[in-house]
């Protein structure tokens, strides 16, 4: 019995700031309810992507209790951002936004440009499930990129390929030879599709515009860096 009030004491005493650690853990693993989704701007949307990139890149993801969130959203999603990324391992979005359950909703293809069926996923995440902002994710060193760079033809791929011709068309005679091995002109690539794609959102859907222009909704172009996990935002 004395030990036991010894090692309770001990603890209590080792550990002054646990609740505090506590409460603002529980806080950041909190789910987004129709009220936090509601209460969140376009703009606010934007700068949590930022600050948790910026978390995440200092080695301090959240570590939440994912099956209490799988719980608390069972019956209800509100999801503040939908991200476009592409299909490469290095770059999940939920990882490198330190996101989790219910947080946001992903969209995933090899060079991550869209379609109609994307665009209508979209639509949906914000229309329909209210999400604020939409992320346009390129990355560095994309090989789907450079496949396009290098005119690949196999199979399907050379279909989905074609989805990128809008950002090779950017390519001009001083970006060098158009060769995947010449880095400088591949990211050029990479983020004249991340703006392109982004840009041609409002174009292809009325409702994705009226959004934007009711201030509902905002769209941004980024790209991640695989060497470092670093979100840098082109718009
Ligand atoms: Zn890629």
């Amino acid at each position: 019995m004395i030990t036991r009030r010894l090692v309770c004491g001990c603890l209590a005493g080792a550990f002054p700031f646990a609740n505090t650690v506590v409460q603002a853990q529980s806080l950041e693993c909190a789910v987004f309810t129709p009220d936090r989704q509601k209460a969140t701007a376009p703009d606010e949307a934007i700068s949590r992507l930022k600050a948790v990139n910026e978390r995440f890149t200092a080695g301090k993801s959240t570590n939440c209790d994912l099956m209490a969130q799988v719980r608390e959203t069972a019956n209800n999603q509100s999801p503040f951002a939908a991200i476009v990324g592409c299909i490469d391992s290095r770059v999940p979005p939920e990882l490198v936004f330190d996101q989790r359950i219910g947080d946001v909703f992903c969209a995933r293809v090899a060079g991550n440009f869209v379609n109609t069926d994307i665009i209508g996923s979209l639509e949906y995440s914000t229309k329909v499930a209210g999400a604020k902002a939409i992320v346009i994710l390129g990355h560095n060193f994309c090989g789907a990129i450079k496949s396009a760079v290098d005119d690949v033809k196999l199979g399907n791929i050379a279909a989905l390929l074609q989805n990128l011709q809008p950002a090779l068309a950017t390519l001009n005679n001083s970006d060098g030879h158009r060769d995947s091995h010449n880095d400088p002109l591949v990211q050029k690539v990479a983020e004249a599709n991340a703006r392109l794609t982004t840009a041609s959102l409002t174009n292809r859907s009325p409702i994705l515009k009226e959004l934007v222009d009711a201030k509902q909704l905002t769209i941004a172009a980024a790209m991640h860096d695989i060497t470092t996990g670093k979100v840098t935002w082109l718009s």
